[in-house]
């Protein structure tokens, strides 16, 4: 029985990854070497060959980093995992090992600012066309939005930072239905709120830098592969999983790996080649984060829950967007796949509008103003004053940002503390 089939996942969060042996360091070591060494030529020769397992360069495998993607991977349910300099690395890469050149991805249009500008704009640049379609639209809408060359469909659980919860269960339908995988985002509820391999999904992707790191320290990302997707089945349209590599003596990763052929691939091929490894050191400060996770998380939701019901309830609060309240357009979605809570993070608008949202902000005291999302510090940004500065009030709308729209990141302080802050930044 693997650690994942045996434990918990409050268990998983403190001791997955590592097992030491015998007079063995209890912590995760930091293998701060690029390099590794062997007894002879032939022993690092069949390592090259991918016919035995070890390590032998950092930019490909190292010990700490392999560590914490075992973590992660137990925590989701997967087979196998890498970690990846970001989770833009991580959210390029899960796309990038299965389409090429001429090839098709249908995305949800409510995702992350920067997935999307790497899908529409970056990735276009690679051949690689993408279509996207509104993750409420019914079955037959998305599925018309697939294409013989179509090779994945990808969403997020819960949307950064438009907070819409995805429909796992009815993206995975379709995804199979077109005998493509989904890959899921799984940034904002981490596998302590919603496991999306339960639901159907084949690929989860990080941004570690988010809650699992927790503390705002490291930029990191992660892919997971639940093993469960059959490209031999599909091997037409997987030929990098199901024909010979070149690059590897004519190897075929799907005959030769398994069920591990898709993380095999992405770690042997795009990650020797492309090289967006994450520091050892970073790893080592993710896996401190990881030890909390399962604590953090509901002091994050429980915090987040509080604070929204108390915004609904004030007069000067135009909207509050967060899954958690019962009269939120995604709470029948939010109670089944999330029914422990999504994330820390709430929207809203001020009845003031624009110059009401920046005056609220700037009269905060404890509440931060920073970019960053997700982590211990309960901060805010204003959408429109910063990340989409350069956006008309029009354009903001098209992209689902409202002008007035405010993003809280909810830490885990003290509830009252934060709401103490925010009456008296709204009284000002
Ligand atoms: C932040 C974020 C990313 C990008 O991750 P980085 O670690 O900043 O590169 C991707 N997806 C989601 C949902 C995010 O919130």
């Amino acid at each position: 029985m693997s650690m994942a089939e045996k434990f918990k996942p409050e268990t998983l969060c403190v001791q997955a990854g590592w097992t030491p042996k015998k007079g063995e360091p209890r912590v995760l070591p930091i293998y701060q070497s690029t390099t590794f060494k062997y007894e002879t030529s032939e022993q690092m020769a069949r390592l090259f060959d991918l016919e035995d397992s070890g390590y032998f360069y950092t930019r490909l495998q190292n010990p700490t980093n392999d560590a914490v993607a075992a973590k992660i991977c137990a925590l989701e349910g997967g087979v196998g995992a890498m970690l990846t300099s970001s989770g833009q690395a991580a959210n390029f890469y899960a796309v990038f090992n299965i389409c090429e050149a001429g090839d098709h991805l249908v995305c949800s249009s409510a995702i992350y600012g920067g997935t999307y500008n790497l899908f529409d704009v970056t990735m276009r640049k690679f051949g690689i066309d993408v279509t996207f379609v509104s993750p409420d639209a019914d079955e037959a809408e998305i599925s018309s939005k697939f294409r013989p060359n179509t090779k994945a469909l990808f969403g997020e659980t819960v949307s950064n930072p438009s907070l819409e919860v995805l429909d796992i269960e009815k993206f995975a339908r379709i995804a199979h239905q077109h005998g493509v995988p989904l890959i899921v985002d799984n940034t904002f509820p981490t596998p302590i709120n919603c496991r999306p391999f339960e639901w159907g999904a084949d690929i989860v992707v990080h941004s570690t830098s988010k809650y699992m790191d927790g503390h705002a320290t490291c930029i990191g990302g992660c892919i997971v592969d639940s093993g469960n997707f059959d490209w031999e089945a599909q091997a037409d349209k997987y030929p990098g999983l199901c024909t010979p590599d070149a690059s590897y003596h004519g190897l075929t990763y799907s005959k030769t790996f398994g069920k591990m052929a898709y993380i095999t691939k992405a770690t042997a091929q795009l990650m020797r080649d492309l090289g967006s490894t994450q520091s050892p050191q970073n790893a080592f400060l993710l896996n401190l984060g990881l030890e909390t996770l399962h604590l953090r998380m509901p002091q994050h939701c429980r915090n987040a829950q509080r604070i929204a019901e108390y915004l609904s309830d004030n007069e000067q609060v135009a909207w509050v967007n967060y899954s958690g309240l019962p009269d939120n357009k995604y709470y029948p979605l939010a109670q089944k796949y999330l029914p422990h809570g999504s994330c820390g993070v709430v929207s809203f608008g001020l009845k003031g509008g624009r110059e009401e949202s920046i005056r609220f902000m700037d009269a905060l005291k404890l509440i931060a103003i920073v970019t960053h999302v997700a982590d211990a510090r309960t901060c805010v940004l204003h959408p429109a004053s910063h990340t989409h500065r350069q956006m008309t009030d029009e354009q903001l709308l098209e992209a689902g940002v409202r002008p007035d729209l405010i993003r809280l990141s909810v830490g885990i302080e003290n509830a009252d503390d934060l709401i103490q802050d925010i009456e008296q930044a709204l009284k000002g």
